[in-house]
């Protein structure tokens, strides 16, 4: 199968792209949610989460996102253990489904993709920008979260200029007609590349 990597910084709109390539037929993997649906259903990771952070970790069997949050946000060290425990298993897991879909390629949307290395399982790397005032101001309206958060969150992934250099395709997200304009180009490139157009 066909592996295209889609990624970006906070907030830069790759779930928007995602969905845009899912409209096109393409079979759209996104790993957040993909994690956050394994944190709450695979008994291993459950267990292995409470091992790590304490009882706390789950209410009532729903995974208590803030409390995990507060901790990963000011220990860089329970961050790695929490994904150590996690993106194995998420691997895995895009793994058997990748292998279902019957589709020319797939779409794996991970915001960390080069940040975890991931991106050296991908044929192809689309990276999706936007200006940073552009993706603040976005956040502030979808989440409930504040600029030093986004901020700090920003500080620690790959600027765009390191990720644009790795990538076959940047797609330029600030209007959304025209985002969409660059993406069937780019899922006609890919089709062209690999044979299928
Ligand atoms: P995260 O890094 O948190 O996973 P993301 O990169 O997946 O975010 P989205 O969730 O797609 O980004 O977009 C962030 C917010 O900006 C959403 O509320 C989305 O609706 C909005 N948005 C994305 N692209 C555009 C656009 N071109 N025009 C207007 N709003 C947009």
């Amino acid at each position: 199968m066909i592996i295209v990597g889609l990624t970006g910084g906070i907030g830069s709109g790759k779930t928007t792209v995602a969905k845009q390539f899912e409209a096109l037929g393409v079979p759209v993997y996104i790993a957040d949610v993909e994690a956050k649906n394994l944190m709450h259903k695979s008994k291993v990771i459950k267990r292995k989460l409470i091992q790590l952070f304490g009882d706390k970790a789950y209410i009532n069997d729903v995974l208590n996102k803030y409390y995990i949050a507060d901790i990963i946000f000011n220990n860089n060290t329970y961050l790695q253990k929490m994904n150590a425990i996690v993106h194995p298993r998420v691997a895995r897991h895009f793994e058997k489904w990748s292998l279902k879909q019957d589709a020319p390629y797939v779409i794996k949307e991970v915001a960390v993709l080069f940040e975890n290395g991931g991106h050296i399982a991908c044929d192809y790397i689309i990276t999706v920008t936007a200006p940073k005032e552009l993706r603040i101001k976005r956040l502030l309206m979808r989440d409930n979260t504040t600029k030093d958060k986004i901020k700090s969150i920003m500080k620690n992934q790959w600027t765009d200029t390191e990720k644009i250099k790795y990538s076959q395709y940047v797609i330029d997200n600030v209007d959304l007609e025209m985002t969409k304009n660059q993406v069937v180009g780019i899922h006609e490139d890919i089709l062209k590349r690999i044979g299928k157009i």
